[in-house]
């Protein structure tokens, strides 16, 4: 394959931050907002109500920071310790804290989420280490990528691109591995269908940059148990069907914006939604 090109540091909280227009290009954390919750979705991309950020999400930023700094050095056949990626968490901290406008409660807070951010990072690494999986050659470390949407079956150009940032590109046995991290407060049962938009957007846009088949797809979990635990699942490479399901999710997202309609979807994701209690109530339907 082509080894794709770097691009600068991103994560998906770094995708939100190119414009936000919604008919600039769709994205994959989009989509999954538009099917969590449409009102949600209008509510950070059409309203601009972007809630601040949250203990949980920037302590996964800076795990990806330091795993993003790893597997540059890694790409560049350049040694960085698992001692390095520790530090790179410590001397970055403040920094981006301040960047972000992040507010902890306390110190105590502060100090503690820097040590979980540390503590997962370095048992991903030691465990990687110990399986050999970090004498994996990055094929692309941080890539943004962006391809015309193609109805497969039609030939029909939807108008609008496909955005996306993979985290890594592995070469695997099988061919390129497409990888995503994650921290997460707890396991999850690894089903496919929750991470189905994410996994079948990325092998789109490789398979569109590259004119190759990627050989498989993993997230890789990194659990905020007390000991961290990491979980690596696998998933097959893509086939057709998923890529027809994808496009009928892309088609019935782009219904929605074009007749302006975001109707509100109680349900178990209100748990986790940050308008909850505040602009959500105030939707009248
Ligand atoms: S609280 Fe529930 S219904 Fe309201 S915006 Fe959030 S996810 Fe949607």
């Amino acid at each position: 394959m082509n080894t794709l090109l770097l691009e600068d540091p991103a994560t998906v909280a770094a995708e939100e931050q190119r414009s936000s227009g919604v008919w600039d290009y769709v994205s994959p954390s989009r989509l999954n907002l538009w099917l969590r919750c449409p009102l949600a979705f209008k509510l950070k991309y059409i309203d601009g109500i972007v809630p601040p950020p949250t203990p949980s999400l920037f302590l996964g930023k800076r795990v990806h920071d330091a795993l993003e700094v790893f597997y540059r050095h890694r790409h560049l056949a350049v040694d960085f310790s698992v001692e390095a990626a520790a530090r790179r968490i410590t001397d970055s901290w403040d920094q981006a804290a301040e960047l972000e406008a992040m507010q902890f409660k306390s110190l105590d807070e502060c100090g503690k989420l820097k040590q979980q951010a540390i503590d997962l990072v370095t048992a991903y690494l030691q465990q990687v280490t110990a399986a050999n999986t970090a004498c994996e050659i990055p094929l692309a470390v941080e890539t943004s990528m962006e391809a015309p949407l193609i109805d497969l079956d039609t030939g029909e150009n939807l108008g609008i691109p496909l955005t996306g940032i993979v985290d890594l590109i592995a070469d695997d046995r099988d061919g390129p591995l497409i990888c995503d991290f994650k921290t997460a407060a707890k396991s999850a049962a690894p089903f496919e269908v929750t991470h189905e938009i994410q996994l079948s957007s990325y092998a789109y846009l490789f398979r569109e940059a590259t004119g190759d088949e990627e050989g498989g797809l993993e997230i890789r979990s990194l659990i905020k148990t007390k000991v961290p635990k990491i979980e690596f699942h696998r998933y097959r490479t893509r086939s057709e069907a998923h890529f027809r399901r994808l496009f009928a999710v892309i088609r019935a997202y782009l219904d929605d914006l074009d007749a302006n309609r975001f109707v509100f979807r109680p349900g178990f994701g209100c748990v986790m939604c940050d308008y909850r209690d505040g602009s959500c109530r105030d939707w009248d339907g």
